[in-house]
């Protein structure tokens, strides 16, 4: 049955869609290009947009690797894998960031830095930043064309009136190359400045909504934000006011997640990014085994 579908599952005129619309959103850096987002075996909201650019852009002979909320086996990025693996025959599977030509990704950007060669598709629900004060389309159409932000810029306004900083912690409203404010996806601020002049190009698809929109390589990202309020991101303090660090490999300068160790009930901090966290621990371990 495998045998006789299409490489990729996709027809090779929906790949070629992708792939120009693809190039349009790269040409126009944050815009959000409309496109026929094809039915997927799989609920729309689980990442098909993400999927069906994979599926366009990858090749027998890549490697891929497949991630959700920084965790190579989460339930979402196990089935996308093994269906891309099932549908895409010579195609190489890789939980190590480095090693992977495309990586696809739900709410995190790896935290090693990524390299030209490289490229992140990331699984976005809402495209449209937009969204959140003005309801109609075409309305959020004129906005972005003339690069008219204001009431966004003063949602955030209101945040810090009520709670003295902008209170937004996933989906940070982000302007792309002087003009398009972008959703960069529902990443926590601390993975914002990655897209900043990131050396990998980011293609982010939403299926649902039928969008494909770019941030290309060596182009700006600057999080909306003031000049008496600038852009933070999560500082993981503890209660004495030092950052916090990974309770498995000890880094202290990654994302961390929380949670609660059942037998004391006390907090335990992490990294978020698996890959990142096993190769901390690996050069610990190194770095051991050479000092003693
Ligand atoms: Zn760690």
């Amino acid at each position: 049955m495998i045998l006789a579908q299409q490489f990729g599952f996709l027809d090779e005129y929906a790949k070629k869609e992708i792939r120009r619309t693809s190039l349009k959103a790269v040409a126009i850096p944050g815009y959000q290009v409309p496109y026929s987002s094809r039915e997927m075996p799989m609920g729309r909201g689980f990442g098909t947009g993400g999927l069906q650019l994979t599926l366009a852009l990858i090749g027998a002979g890549e490697v891929l690797k497949v991630i959700d909320q920084g965790s190579d086996d989460s339930v979402n990025a196990v089935n996308l894998r093994s269906f891309i693996e099932m549908t895409c025959p010579g195609v190489g599977t890789t939980r190590v960031t480095g090693e992977a030509d495309l990586i696809q990704s739900r709410h995190r950007i790896p935290e090693k830095p990524l390299r030209e060669d490289q490229l992140l598709v990331l699984q976005v629900p809402y495209p449209d930043p937009l969204v959140v004060v003005e309801a109609s389309e075409e309305k959020r159409k004129q906005l972005h064309g003339e690069a008219d932000y204001s009431r966004l810029l003063v949602k955030l306004y209101e945040d810090i009136v009520k709670f003295d900083e902008i209170t937004i912690s996933h989906r940070y409203p982000t302007r792309i190359n002087d003009h398009y404010v972008i959703d960069p996806s529902p990443i926590p601020r601390w993975d914002v400045p990655k897209l900043h002049m990131s050396k990998a190009l980011v293609l982010l698809g939403a299926g649902r909504e039928k969008k494909i929109y770019a941030v290309p390589p060596y182009t700006k990202a600057e999080p909306l934000a003031f000049e008496d309020k600038p852009f933070r991101v999560e500082a993981f303090l503890d209660e004495q006011g030092r950052r916090r660090a990974c309770a498995r490999c000890g880094c202290d300068n990654s994302f961390l997640d929380e949670y609660v160790d059942s037998n004391s009930g006390e907090q335990v901090y992490r990294c978020s990014d698996a890959d990142w966290c096993d190769e901390q621990l690996a050069r610990q371990t190194a770095a051991e085994v050479i000092y003693g």
